[in-house]
C-alpha cells in the first residue's frame, strides 16, 4: 500500500500541467511541504503537446526543461503520477483528498533504455499525439516526460506480450502485479489546476469532423507540426499523405454560440495565426492559409504577432462564419461554404485540409468539485468562497494562455502559502 506522509501544513497540488508545476514549485522553493498529484504518467500536462509557443514561436519544452531542473532539486515537493484525485472533503487548514493511484508495471528501477518497447508487439492509440498514431503498449509518454520511466498499457496485462516486456528488462523493472490503489492525503490547502480539454468537434455537425478525414481539430494540427507527431512534422493530410500546402483555419469552431460553448476561448484565435508559420515553415512560398473569422481577438502585446501574420503574403483572411464543409470524395479535399460578409458575396472554398480552432472548456467541471468553489456558467471555477482553502490555478479558472496561466498559478501558491502559515502559528 502506498503511503503519503502529509499533514495540514502540506499543500496538495491537483494538476501537473504548467499552472500545477507552477504553483507547486512557488510554494516548495518557499519552504513549504507540497505534493503534486498528476493523473497523466507525466507531468507538463498540455503544453508538452504544442509545437511552438506564440508569440516567441518557441518550444514549450525549454520552458517544461526548466521547470522539470527545479523540481529535481526541491526535496520540498513530492510528485505522485498516474495519481487522480477524485474527491475531496474537509475545509480550510483541514482536507482529504481521495487519490486513484493506477498501476504503471513499471518500478523505480527503469533506466529508460527502451528494451520493454522493443520486446511488445501489441499497438494502443497514441493519447499524447491525440489519437492519430498508435504506439508500442510499452511506452514512453513522450521524449520530455518526468519521470522518465516507461509504463505498460493495461490491456497488455495478463498477455504473453508483457511477460516478453518482463523479460526483456534486465533491470527487474517491469512489476505485473502492480495493483490500483485508492489513498488519502491529508492537506491544510489545495491548489486545483485541472486544466482544460479540446471542445468535442464531432458535436459541430455542419463541419463534418467525424465524417471528412481531412477536417482535423488545431489541437491536432499542433501535432502534426511536431516533428516528434505521428508524421514526423511533415503536414500531410489524413486521407491520403499528401501534403496539405492549402489549409483553412475555421475560428470560433463551436465557441460563442449557445449550442455549443458560450465563452471565447481567446486563445484560438493566436493558435490559428500561430499555425500559419508552421505551414510557412513547411511550404514556403507554396503555403496557402486561410482564417476564416468573426473578429481576431489578439489583444496587448498579441497585436504585433496579429500584425506580421497579416502582412504573409501567404496568408489571406475571410471575414465570415462558415456555413458548412462538404468533402469532394474523390479528392479528398474539402470545400467551405459561406458568405463573405465584407464584399457579402457567396463563396465554395477548396481546401486540402480544414482545422477548427475548438474552444477550451474546463477538464472538469467545477461545479462538480466540493469544498467551497464557486463556478461560473461554463464550468470554470470563478471564485473560492469565503474562508476557504482551496484556490483555483490556470485553466481551470478560464481559458488562458501559458503566460496568464503561470500567473494565475503564482497567485494561487501565494494564497495557499498563507493558509498553511495560519495553520503552522496556531499549532507553535
Ligand atoms: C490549439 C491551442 C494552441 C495553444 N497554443 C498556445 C501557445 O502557443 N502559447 C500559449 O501561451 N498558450 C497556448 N495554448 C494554451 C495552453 O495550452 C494553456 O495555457 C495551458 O495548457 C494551461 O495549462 P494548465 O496547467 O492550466 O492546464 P493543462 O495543460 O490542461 O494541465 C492540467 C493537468 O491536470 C491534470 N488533471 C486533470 N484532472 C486531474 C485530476 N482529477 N487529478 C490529477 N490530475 C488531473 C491533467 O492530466 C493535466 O496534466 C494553446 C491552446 C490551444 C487550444
Amino acid at each position: 500500500m502506498t503511503e503519503v506522509v502529509a499533514t495540514n501544513q502540506t499543500i496538495l497540488v491537483v494538476g501537473g500541467g504548467i499552472s500545477g508545476v507552477t504553483a507547486a514549485l512557488e510554494a516548495a522553493e518557499c519552504g513549504k511541504d507540497v505534493v503534486l498529484v498528476e493523473k497523466t504518467p507525466a507531468l507538463g500536462g498540455r503544453t508538452t503537446q504544442l509545437y511552438r509557443y506564440f508569440p516567441k514561436l518557441c518550444h514549450p519544452t525549454c520552458g517544461l526543461e526548466i521547470n522539470l531542473r527545479r523540481i529535481k532539486s526541491n526535496p520540498g515537493l513530492r510528485v505522485l503520477t498516474l495519481a487522480e484525485v477524485t474527491a475531496i472533503s474537509g475545509s480550510r487548514g483541514d482536507y482529504t483528498a481521495t487519490v486513484r493511484l493506477s498501476p504503471r508495471y513499471v518500478n523505480e528501477n527503469c533506466t529508460g533504455c527502451g528494451a520493454c518497447t522493443d520486446a511488445v508487439e501489441t499497438l494502443v492509440d497514441n493519447p499524447f499525439n491525440y489519437n492519430l498514431n498508435q504506439m508500442k503498449a510499452a511506452y514512453l509518454p513522450h521524449a520530455m516526460a518526468y519521470p522518465q520511466r516507461y509504463a505498460l498499457h493495461p490491456s497488455i496485462i495478463g498477455t504473453p506480450d508483457a511477460e516478453k516486456a518482463k523479460a526483456a528488462c534486465k533491470y527487474g523493472a517491469i512489476d505485473l502485479d502492480m495493483k490500483e490503489e485508492t489513498i488519502q492525503i491529508k492537506a491544510g490547502a489545495v491548489i486545483w489546476a485541472t486544466g482544460w480539454q479540446p471542445y468535442d468537434a464531432a458535436k459541430i455537425q455542419p463541419y463534418g469532423y467525424d465524417r471528412f478525414a481531412n477536417v482535423i481539430t488545431s489541437v491536432e494540427f499542433e501535432r502534426l507540426a511536431d516533428p516528434h507527431g505521428p508524421t514526423g512534422g511533415k503536414i500531410l493530410r489524413p486521407s491520403d499523405g499528401k501534403e496539405a500546402k492549402d489549409v483553412a483555419f475555421i475560428q470560433c469552431a463551436g465557441s460563442r454560440d449557445e449550442n455549443h460553448l458560450r465563452h471565447c476561448s481567446r486563445i484560438c484565435c493566436m493558435a490559428s495565426l500561430k499555425q500559419t508559420n508552421y505551414v510557412r515553415e513547411a511550404f514556403g512560398e507554396a503555403a496557402k492559409s486561410t482564417i476564416y473569422y468573426i473578429d481576431i481577438r489578439a489583444i496587448d502585446r498579441f497585436e504585433d504577432f496579429y500584425a506580421k501574420v497579416r502582412a504573409d503574403a501567404t496568408v489571406r483572411f475571410v471575414k465570415s462564419k462558415v456555413a458548412k464543409a462538404t468533402e469532394d470524395q474523390k479528392s479528398g479535399d474539402i470545400i467551405l461554404h459561406g458568405v463573405d460578409t465584407e464584399g457579402y458575396h457567396r463563396y465554395e472554398n477548396r481546401h486540402d485540409l480544414v482545422v477548427l480552432a475548438v474552444g477550451m472548456q474546463p477538464s472538469v467541471n467545477a461545479a462538480d468539485i466540493p469544498a467551497e468553489i464557486i463556478s461560473d456558467s461554463s464550468g470554470f471555477i470563478e471564485s473560492s468562497a469565503a474562508g476557504s482553502g482551496l484556490f483555483g490555478a490556470g485553466c481551470a479558472t478560464n481559458a488562458l494562455d501559458v503566460n496568464r496561466s503561470v500567473q494565475s498559478a503564482t497567485a494561487s501558491a501565494l494564497r495557499a502559502i498563507q493558509v498553511v502559515n495560519k495553520v503552522a502559528r496556531a499549532e507553535a
